[in-house]
């Protein structure tokens, strides 16, 4: 989910797995001899990897509101110890850090040497957040590991703001609307060395909380649930408990994978506005993760359902692979959504997520798609603010429609494959949109299903023009008025003008043909025209697209309008529901934006409502 986390640590840049750290040092503290850059993929905001950090020990002193003397209340004072190497000698240390004061460093050399250093500098553009510490005199050499220590302060957020440390508070049995005064002494708590991860996933709580744990047997390793007491006692978190235990065991096994941490928690934070999928800390709403089976509503249980299932598939897409920037964070949550909706499938079919997949993603991305807000999939974000205008429907939902239509083109098999073999060469690593296109392209050369792809393409070159260009195309059918023959054109549903195209898999209904065993595309449109003919043509019906995997409207001629609409009245169950929904959701649009324009209009959807 979005970025609630950028916190109050300094990062040095580079760690292959960390998104947000990667910057293009200043021109003041360029390194030095030799000066050997590589172009920089977003020089103002990303650090370079000329810096690479292996570890970090973080010390934290979190003081509430009953301050020791010296010590401000609601204000968090850290001591972070990072180990680093660099891959060039340089004179200086470039860092991301935001939101602290108090700022003070040492650095010192393997034998645990101070190397003297001058003031650090914070950059003049402080939305970048960079941070920049000259050496006093000498340079830092390659195949040194060097450990910075800084100290600092930070305050701790109480005006609703879930960024960095924040407080959130929640009615206990008493009736109490603030942390438990009068605290006395202190408490210090000692963690475990994390696996490698990217500082964004780092989360810790401060709560008087107790916690429920999974059933026996659902999982391999401990799976809990932390909340107020009384939730906890009243049997509230009972059901998501045992929720994420199953889906951790569903997508370890699907996905050949093995969650590589220790234990799994989960806890609700009351002001929290939605979910984020910290490496063993998952923070949910308290709406989101508790339930009462005697006064919850079932959409708040498929609601638990969904988001708890996100949430679960990020520790492989996001945790254990993360994008290596925010440019590609469709790899993230485009995955985590489209796999939601299998988890729940898989645990809890009831919900029908499958089927539910298209109003609640498909739908609404075209929708999205089409508006003055629309974007690529890989987007240009560079600030902070662009960046997080991209965790948008396009990213969300239009990522997992993409997904689902890749899937459905190189069938369920294939793509498990590919994707089984992208988590294991990427595992603690970053990733961008090539890395998978490469192993998904390799499943289906094994497979024998680059046969059905378009000549000369491959996963890369078809996908390039769903993830690099908005919008999404209408497909147009229409009966040639001579012969015949079907024609079947596209072009880019929100400019008709605009020259943008895509390979688009085309899967084809007949009246006469048999149900489909598979939704693998029997022609392709990579240009803007298609002509195919099909038997016994006129007078039958043809549909596109069936059960809409494919991420585009269709419009048919006024002649095959009609003949659909008589299928509908006579006999519905020939045309799946999947395919009536998406008929009806592209009806809708088309005639809405004035592109459908028939005195039969009403008369199909009366038709369509009916079945
Ligand atoms: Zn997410």
């Amino acid at each position: 989910m979005k970025i609630t986390f950028l916190f109050l640590l300094l990062a040095v840049g580079g760690s292959i797995s960390h998104p947000p750290l990667q910057i293009e040092p200043s021109p003041r503290f360029r390194p030095v001899n030799p000066v050997k850059h590589k172009a920089p993929v977003s020089p103002l905001y990303r650090l370079n990897d000329t810096w690479i950090p292996s570890t970090y020990v973080v010390e934290i002193k979190v003081v509430l509101d009953n301050a020791p003397a010296g010590e401000v209340p609601y204000t968090a004072r850290s001591r972070v110890q990072i180990s680093f190497t660099v891959k060039e000698r340089v004179n200086s240390i470039t860092l991301h850090a935001n939101l602290l004061t108090g700022l003070a460093f040492r650095l010192t050399n393997e034998a645990g040497v101070d190397i003297p250093l001058s003031p650090y500098v914070v950059d003049k553009e402080v939305e970048k957040h960079f941070l920049h510490i000259p050496l006093l005199s000498g340079v830092l050499e390659p195949g040194v590991t060097y450990k910075l220590h800084a100290e600092s302060l930070a305050s701790i957020f109480r005006d609703g703001r879930t960024n960095a440390l924040y407080l959130s508070s929640y009615l206990t049995e008493f009736g109490d609307t603030n942390p438990e005064p009068g605290l006395v002494g202190w408490v210090r708590s000692k963690f475990t060395t994390t696996l490698k991860m990217p500082t964004y996933l780092f989360a810790f709580t401060i709560a008087e909380y107790e916690y429920v744990t999974a059933d026996a047997g659902l999982f391999a390793k401990p799976v809990r649930v932390w909340s107020t007491p009384n939730h906890i006692r009243d049997g509230l978190g009972n059901y998501s408990v045992n929720l994420t235990a199953k889906l951790l065991s569903f997508f370890d096994t699907f996905f050949n994978t093995t969650y590589p941490m220790e234990k799994v928690d989960s806890a609700t934070v009351t002001h929290k506005s939605s979910a984020m999928e910290n490496w063993g800390l998952i923070l949910y709403r308290t709406d989101l993760l508790m339930y009462s089976p005697l006064v919850s509503l079932e959409t708040s249980k498929n609601a638990i359902a969904s988001i708890v299932s996100h949430e679960v598939a990020h520790q492989n897409f996001g945790n254990l692979v993360t994008c290596k920037w925010w440019s590609e964070i469709w790899l993230n949550e485009g995955f985590a959504t489209y796999l939601s909706y299998m988890g729940v499938d898989a645990v809890a079919p009831e919900f029908r997520h499958g089927e539910w997949q298209l109003n609640d993603a498909l739908q609404p991305a075209l929708a999205y798609d089409s508006g003055p807000d629309s974007h690529p999939l890989k987007n240009s974000g560079l600030t902070p603010a662009e960046i997080d205008s991209y965790f948008s429907t396009i990213t969300y939902e239009k990522g997992a429609s993409i997904n689902r239509m890749v899937e459905a083109f190189l069938t369920k098999e294939t793509f498990k494959k590919g994707l089984i073999r992208y988590l294991e060469a990427k595992k603690f690593l970053g990733a961008e949109q090539d890395d998978l296109f490469v192993h998904l392209q390799q499943a289906a050369v094994e497979d024998g299903r680059v046969s059905t792809f378009p000549p000369g393409t491959d996963v890369k070159t078809i996908l390039d023009t769903w993830t690099t260009q908005a919008g999404h195309p209408l497909v147009r059918v229409s009966v040639h008025s001579v012969h015949g023959d079907v024609l079947i054109s596209q072009e880019r549903y929100s400019d008709t003008n605009s020259p943008n195209l895509w390979y688009v898999p085309i899967t084809v209904v007949t009246q006469d043909s048999p149900p489909l065993p598979n939704h693998v595309p029997t022609l392709w449109l990579s240009n803007n025209q298609r002509t195919t003919t099909y038997d016994n043509f006129p007078g039958k019906w043809i549909m596109l697209n069936a059960d809409a995997t494919g991420f585009y409207r269709v419009l048919y001629d006024a002649e095959l309008t009609l003949l659909i609409q008589r299928q509908l009245r006579n006999d519905p169950s020939k045309i799946s529901p999947l395919s009536r929904t998406q008929l009806l959701d592209d009806y809708f649009n088309l005639a809405y934006k004035g592109i459908f324009r028939n005195f039969m209009f009403p008369d199909i959807l009366h038709f369509l409502f009916l079945v």
